[in-house]
């Protein structure tokens, strides 16, 4: 059942859970999400980075998405991630995307609020919803934190302006957490969490969870984060069960279907764990 994200994180929020948002790029990503999400009777965010367009259209990820989307009976989203361009965001829209996140994080504040705005208006125009973001940044010279670099924090003060006037549905915050793989222990700033919670209205996001241990990502739940995003995690599996398949499988007949359906098991093994981890039991 394809929902927006507005919707989803409404359930989310009924149950004191968080919903998984597991990166997809190809079809082998669509369906380890979609085994582990019937194998757990979990609700699903299926989150498709703008990035990836050059490997694989966004229109033609859409029309797969929707093949397992109208079999299932689970509640489910279709997002776009990390969109910086206002191109993507409409093509995503007029594909049929239930849920656009506007990366405007690496821009000042009031630039952030307008440019957020301006999707948010168009996005529910069309019954999908927005999320924007906060933080990231290197707190020396402002550009985006390099992968598995935590960047700055995100303001409480930042975080309530843009809550109250960008018309966003949900915010991704910047609490300790890194994309990529972690250089070092990760560690949340449950106290930050605590304190932007109580300022702002809207469901709470959490990129770059992989790497970050269960009881942390417990805790960030049960401090109110609703959204958790995770890719690296499924997609280093992924590779590494394509490595064993090939070590085990060198003669000229090996079949790439093969090899491909090894990764998306162990992938969809990965997405299970998470999604059980992510329910409120
Ligand atoms: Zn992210």
């Amino acid at each position: 059942m394809l929902m927006n994200l507005r919707e989803i994180l409404h359930l989310a929020e009924e149950k004191k859970m968080a919903i998984g948002s597991f990166n997809v790029y190809n079809v082998e990503s669509v369906q380890a999400v979609m085994t582990a999400a019937h194998n757990t009777q979990s609700p699903a965010i299926v989150a498709f980075g703008e990035s990836y367009d050059k490997h694989m259209p966004l229109e033609a990820m859409a029309m797969l998405f929707r093949y397992y989307a109208d079999k299932s009976d689970l509640p489910l989203v279709l997002h776009l991630d990390h969109s910086k361009k206002l191109e993507t965001v409409y093509r995503a829209l007029k594909a049929g995307f239930t849920s656009i996140m506007f990366d405007g994080s690496a821009k000042p504040l009031a630039e952030n609020i307008q440019q957020s705005h301006y999707v948010a208006d168009i996005a529910h125009g069309m019954g999908a919803s927005v999320e924007g973001e906060l933080g990231y940044m290197n707190p020396e010279d402002g550009t985006p934190a390099a992968a598995g670099e935590q960047g700055s924090f995100t303001s409480v003060e930042d975080a309530h302006k843009y809550s109250r006037d960008s018309g966003v549905d949900a915010l991704a915050i910047a609490i300790g957490n890194a994309h990529g793989i972690y250089k070092g222990e990760p560690r949340l700033d449950f106290n930050q969490l605590e304190a932007i919670e109580r300022e702002v209205n809207i469901p709470l996001v959490l990129h770059g969870s992989s790497g970050i241990p269960d009881a942390m990502l417990r805790k960030a739940i049960s401090l109110g984060i609703r959204k958790i995003n995770i890719n690296t995690e499924v997609s280093t599996t992924g590779i590494r069960a394509a490595r064993e398949f090939l070590a085990g499988h060198t003669d000229a007949n090996t079949r790439f279907e093969a090899m491909t359906k090894a990764a998306e098991d162990q992938m969809t093994a990965v997405v299970e764990q998470y999604m059980d981890l992510f329910k409120n039991k």
